[in-house]
């Protein structure tokens, strides 16, 4: 563990909120004053979007969708490029204030940007190549044409872990797609979505184009009811989405969903125990301290391995260094918030209350130079029983389950015994057993021997309770479009 600092002080936090190209303070929502999670201290004070800035960022989006389209797609697609560019020449910068959002440790808080870059490049090449198709009709003379063709404004509701990947995952294929957005990040992370958007701002995509409104459940049902919103796209939690589905219901808007996970991680005896161990743990309670969509925090262990596998698992766990995310030192940073910080501490306590499992190593919150901030010990159970709460709720922290399985069928029994559907892991060197459970998990996707390495190129999205949407991929665009069939008579 090593000791904590202050961030620089020479980040300027970006704090209003952007709305049709000008920046907007003053806001009918109010300000909430934003903590550094790293040493509990404000560092900003934040506008909020009420219902007046979401009306006006609708209607500027509109504005700005209908000079969007009247685009040639070759300028389009240059303007995505541009952008593109311009994040990559921003890496730093946007690094360093991925930090200040949410405490990602700055050795990984620069990918998020990358991942953003690499989709936003990836959607451009889309734009002057989508193609609809002509299909055969009875009256064989007829044209039958069907196209694809974008929403007109759509609200991108982000959640706070992982803003710049909501941008890279959603709002690339929006613009792609030909919408334009009104992106309303969590209050908690707003400073890499104001970036971002000034960016947009500054490679010339037409005001308004992505308009970005922090703020929390209010400005986000706002945006929701609003009528001039054609589809809502949400990552978040399935609570939220209930609510979100429910509010949408009033203007029959369509709701697409990147939800939660309780992702299994299958590891057979025949793995490579030490990659692993290595995976396991990184994927697991120490990647941005499990507050991961995709943290395998169900880690299932063939029984003749499971005490070697233990062993050098834990051995990973308890020597990772946590501290400053501002320190490329340290590969773990702390929890979001006070309240974040009381619930997991909950859920450990419940977890060893219930006897279900066998706390091996963590449970507590961090002290000494790290009191300030919300640093949690990287927290392992072992034995867990698959029905417990801990193995069956979304913990959201750096706590996991391990549970030992017999044989093949049990295994896909287990990972399979969840409300979710999001990730699975499967590490063993037997590439023919790897394919036969990939088959058998209820999941959108499955990662053989690697960790979740989301891709433009690859659907990604939730199976049950996970969601229902896709990013990347051409499946990923088609989820900002709608599909218009148009038939030319011949007589
Ligand atoms: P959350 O559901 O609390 O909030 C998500 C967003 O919804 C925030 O912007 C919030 O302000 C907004 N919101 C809250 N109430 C709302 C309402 N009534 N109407 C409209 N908007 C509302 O989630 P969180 O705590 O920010 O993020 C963590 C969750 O996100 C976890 O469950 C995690 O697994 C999930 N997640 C999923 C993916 C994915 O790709 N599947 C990616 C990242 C995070």
């Amino acid at each position: 563990m090593t000791g904590t600092s202050s961030p620089a002080a020479t980040d300027v936090l970006p704090t209003g909120l952007l709305i049709g190209g000008e920046w907007v303070t003053g806001s009918s929502g109010g300000t909430y004053d934003h903590i550094y999670p790293a040493d509990g201290r404000p560092n900003a004070t934040v506008e909020l979007a009420g219902d007046a800035e979401i009306d006006a960022a609708v209607r500027s989006a509109w504005r700005a969708h209908r000079e969007w389209i009247s685009h040639t797609p070759e300028r389009r697609r240059d303007l995505m490029i541009a952008l593109a560019d311009a994040m990559r020449d921003d890496i730093e910068r946007l690094g360093r204030l991925n930090v200040h959002d949410f405490a990602v440790p700055i050795v990984m808080s620069p990918g998020h940007a990358a991942l953003a870059e690499g989709f936003i490049r990836y959607y451009a090449g889309y734009i002057d190549k989508d193609t609809g198709t002509s299909t055969p009709v009875s009256n064989k003379f007829d044209v039958n044409l069907i196209e694809h063709e974008p929403y007109g404004v759509v609200g991108i509701i982000a959640p706070w872990n992982g803003p710049l990947v909501v941008i890279g995952l959603n709002v690339a294929a929006a613009l792609a797609a030909g919408n334009a957005v009104v992106l309303k990040p969590s209050e908690i992370s707003p400073f890499t979505p104001l970036r971002f958007g000034e960016l947009c701002l500054r490679v010339g995509m037409p005001a308004g184009l992505v308009n970005v409104v922090p703020s929390g459940p209010e400005g986000g049902a706002a945006l929701v009811r609003h009528p001039g919103v054609r589809k809502i796209h949400f990552t978040g939690g399935g609570h939220t989405a209930r609510a979100i589905i429910t509010t949408a219901a009033a203007n029959l808007t369509p709701v697409a969903t990147e939800l939660g996970g309780k992702s299994a991680n299958i590891v057979f005896a025949d793995a490579d125990l030490d990659a692993a161990a290595r995976l396991a743990a990184f994927q697991g309670p120490l990647g941005q301290a499990g507050q991961s969509c995709a943290c395998g925090s169900r880690i299932l262990v063939e029984a003749p391995v499971y005490d070697e596998f233990m062993a050098k698992f834990l051995a990973v766990v308890t020597s990772a260094p946590v501290g400053d995310p501002f320190d490329p030192a340290n590969l773990v940073g702390p929890v979001v918030s006070q309240a974040a910080t009381d619930r997991i501490l909950q859920v450990i306590d419940r977890a060893v209350a219930d006897r279900m499992g066998e706390l091996v190593t963590g449970g507590n919150r961090l002290g000494g130079d790290l009191a300030a901030g919300y640093y949690l010990e990287p927290t392992v159970f072992a034995d867990v029983d698959n029905r417990s709460p801990l193995a069956q709720h979304e913990t959201f922290g750096p706590v996991v389950s391990v549970m030992r399985f017999t044989d093949e069928a049990e295994a896909v029994a287990i990972a399979n015994d969840t409300t979710f559907g999001l990730n699975a892991f499967v590490q063993t060197t037997d590439l023919t057993k790897a394919h036969r459970i990939a088959r058998q998990l209820e999941s959108g996707s499955v990662w053989i021997n690697r960790n979740s390495d989301i891709s433009p190129q690859s659907p990604y999205g939730g199976y049950k309770q996970s969601g229902t949407g896709r990013a990347g991929g051409l499946e990923g665009l088609r989820e900002f479009q709608q599909v218009k069939n148009i038939r030319i008579g011949m007589p």
